[in-house]
């Protein structure tokens, strides 16, 4: 269709007007003729189905009746209102047709006698059946304008149903619309392509959407659309990895020198895994290139993600740079960097910690080593990313756990270099493949898909309450065989006070249950101050705890190998990933871990399914896949803020399978012609140009 007409407001479509284009513009942001082609029908009624008056029930929604007018008369109703009441008979029955507005024009139309057909909700009152405002044609007129047994049925909003918007308007106005288009749409997809997949044309695509002669029509015009869809989502993936990899210059981390030698052969304080020794290798690898590594490290919890963090920070102290680590919580920032400072100590590396709560004059320390450059390593939360931290010459930053960070925080990371540093992101949430794809089309990918050896797999219980009593007989046991053991309570924040309650309450009990001076309670939650917290966790990690009770601050990367059995309470109140995150604090160590998901007794179907996935896997992208079905992808990992995933029609968890095949056919499609520069290319190239000119696509991760 030709541009100048895709832009055209509504307004001038017929039947819309100025009046109807504020509504709809309002209501479904509809504003164009383009906007309007792709609202797209969310169903289609069977309009070769009649009904006939006693079969009226009032579970029918929408109904179509062949019938005729028998009577009509206005009735006066309220203060000077008036509405139309018309008698409607087949040969069972009689029920009325309503009208309250804007019949006058109506009324001429409405022929005793004369065979019609009329459409729309049911009403029952006073044991008849109505319909109020319904669509009403002559059945000859009906049979004329029957070009398809399907018929089209919008999204609409209360708004649009009180100002007679109705589906009849918006057929009505995209009729007018195709038939003004003296030239079909634009095809943008590649004829090799369309050929090899039997995909109809974009033109009788987006007819049949609207107009379906068949439903065979209808699902060819889907599948067409979808794939279209996904393989531009692909295409522009793929090309900004690409023109990424040509055009942002890196800084080149080509030594791999002594610290990192020494430290490699003597002082790795464990053999690591197959999957963590490839891990290092690809990413010093791609810290070569001389592009800037844009690099999403995945790998399940307890995978050991932190030691090849700290190899590709040695990495770069032996390249002359200085390298950062972001963490989400400050326990975890401080657990990073005790750690690491541990771990790094035979590499002679000079770490430092920032974080909100750092002193003034620490802060101030930290400001002039990074600047003077005798500062190796940073590691810290959000502090880091304040503007007064600028370093002398930062080339690779870390960011751990990262869909706790929003695209824009991230960013402002990679900004703190005029060349920008190695950005490498660590997460423990594993994405599915799917989601992985479409998201992170344009990152490269690490997974670290082994766990480090003699680990047992956690055994996870669902138990209900009346089991609490076996439940405290199985922790003092462990407890006996001086295991600690976390319990841990939900979080939400509207309630936070409610939450605290219920925690407040757990801990009564257990105090009661694990009296003094036999046992030792540690208690962590959002809302102690974070000195007061981490004097917490530092009693159980030395064991002088043997529990610890905690609200969701603990759920991520907390590391207490000693800690073998996760009591998680009202687990039906977690998400899926958040209870894997959780379940993932124990199991660290050689012995047997447990989890056990104590909930209410009446569980939605959704609790169930989560409960009885948790007990089956301990895998966790097999955990992420059920998660995506669950709750669907809009939920995971700020995805909305990509704007990436705002797709009108392709569903990514139902369409797992398009999505492959476009991106097979997209990554084919630019290996034989890169830069889409083949006459047979020049339209799917300049689709492709309009989107990444409206998305922001470029600046949408780091
Ligand atoms: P995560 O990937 O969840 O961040 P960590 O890096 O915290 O995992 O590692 C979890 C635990 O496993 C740590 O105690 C770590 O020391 C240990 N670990 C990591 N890699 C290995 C390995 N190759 N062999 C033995 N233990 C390992
Ligand atoms: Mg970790």
């Amino acid at each position: 269709m030709q541009a100048d007409l895709l832009q055209l407001s509504i307004e001038f479509l017929k039947g819309v007007g100025p009046q109807r284009t504020v509504v709809i513009r309002q209501e479904l942001g509809i504003a164009t003729v383009q906007d309007l082609l792709y609202f797209f029908p969310n169903r289609y009624l069977d309009r070769t189905r009649y009904y006939k008056i006693n079969e009226l029930q009032q579970s029918l929604a929408e109904v179509q009746i062949i019938g005729q007018i028998t009577s009509i008369k206005e009735v006066p109703f309220g203060k000077n209102r008036k509405r139309l009441v018309a008698s409607f008979a087949d040969a069972t029955g009689v029920m009325e047709l309503v009208w309250f507005q804007g019949y006058k024009y109506l009324i001429e139309k409405l022929i005793p006698g004369k065979p019609m057909v009329i459409f729309g909700r049911l009403q029952y009152f006073n044991n008849t059946y109505s319909m109020p405002h319904p669509e009403i044609e002559s059945l000859e007129e009906h049979k004329i304008g029957l070009k398809s047994g399907l018929q089209a049925v919008y999204p609409s909003t209360e708004k649009l149903n009180n100002r007679g918007i109705s589906n009849r308007i918006f057929s009505k106005a995209l009729e007018h619309a195709f038939s003004m288009a003296n030239q079909p749409f634009e095809e943008n997809l590649p004829l090799e392509i369309r050929k090899e997949l039997r995909l109809v044309s974009k033109s009788e695509a987006m007819v049949a959407m609207h107009f379906p002669k068949s439903p065979d029509q209808l699902t060819k015009a889907e599948s067409r659309l979808k794939f279209e869809e996904l393989f531009f989502v692909q295409l522009q993936l793929i090309t900004k990895n690409i023109v990424q990899k040509q055009r942002i210059k890196g800084y080149v981390f080509n030594s791999v020198g002594e610290n990192f030698n020494t430290f490699y052969h003597n002082h790795l304080p464990f053999e690591l895994t197959n999957a963590q020794k490839r891990v290092v290798k690809e990413i010093r690898k791609d810290m070569a290139t001389g592009a800037q590594m844009n690099r999403l490290l995945q790998g399940d919890v307890g995978s050991g993600k932190t030691i090849v963090a700290l190899l590709c920070m040695i990495l770069a102290k032996d390249n002359g740079f200085q390298s950062c680590l972001m963490a989400p919580t400050e326990i975890l920032a401080n657990q990073h960097f005790s750690g690491l400072t541990e771990l790094a100590k035979p590499a002679g590396l000079n770490i430092r910690l920032l974080t909100g709560s750092t002193k003034k004059a620490q802060r101030q320390e930290i400001h002039e080593m990074l600047l003077d450059g005798s500062l190796d390593m940073l590691i810290g939360t959000h502090a880091l990313i304040e503007d007064t931290v600028q370093f002398k010459q930062l080339g690779l930053a870390i960011i751990d756990e990262q869909h706790r960070f929003g695209v824009a925080q991230r960013s402002k990371l990679w900004q703190k270099s005029v060349v920008p540093p190695h950005v490498l992101v660590m997460t423990a949430t594993p994405i599915p493949r799917t989601l992985a794809m479409s998201l992170y089309g344009d990152l490269d990918v690490s997974v670290i898909d082994e766990l480090p050896p003699g680990r047992k797999p956690i055994q996870t219980l669902h138990k209900f309450e009346s089991a609490r009593g076996n439940l405290y007989h199985f922790m003092r046991s462990e407890i006996a065989k001086g295991r600690q053991i976390y319990v841990v309570y939900p979080l939400i924040r509207e309630s936070e006070k409610l939450d605290l309650k219920d925690l407040m309450e757990g801990v009564d009990t257990l105090s009661r249950e694990f009296p003094l001076p036999d046992y030792a309670i540690s208690i962590v939650h959002g809302q102690m101050k974070p000195a007061e917290k981490d004097f917490e966790m530092k009693r159980f990690i030395e064991k002088q705890t043997q529990i610890m009770v905690a609200t969701t601050v603990i759920e991520v990367g907390v590391n207490v190998p000693n800690a073998s059995v996760m009591v998680i309470e009202n687990a039906e109140r977690f998400g899926l990933s958040q209870l894997h995150q959780l379940r993932g604090r124990v199991g660290r160590g050689a012995e047997q871990s447990f989890c056990i998901l104590m909930t209410g007794n009446k569980l939605s179907k959704e609790a169930k399914k989560r409960m009885e996935t948790m007990v089956r896997t301990n895998d966790g992208f097999e955990i992420a896949e059920v998660d995506l079905e669950l709750r669907g992808p809009g939920d995971l990992m700020g995805t909305q803020q990509s704007g990436v995933l705002a797709l009108k029609i392709a569903d990514l968890v139902k369409d797992k399978a398009v999505l492959q095949q476009a991106r097979v056919f997209a990554t084919r499609l630019l290996q034989t012609d890169p830069g889409l520069v083949l006459p047979e290319h020049e339209s799917t190239r300049q689709h492709l140009g309009r989107l990444m000119q409206d998305k922001n696509l470029w600046n949408f991760i780091s």
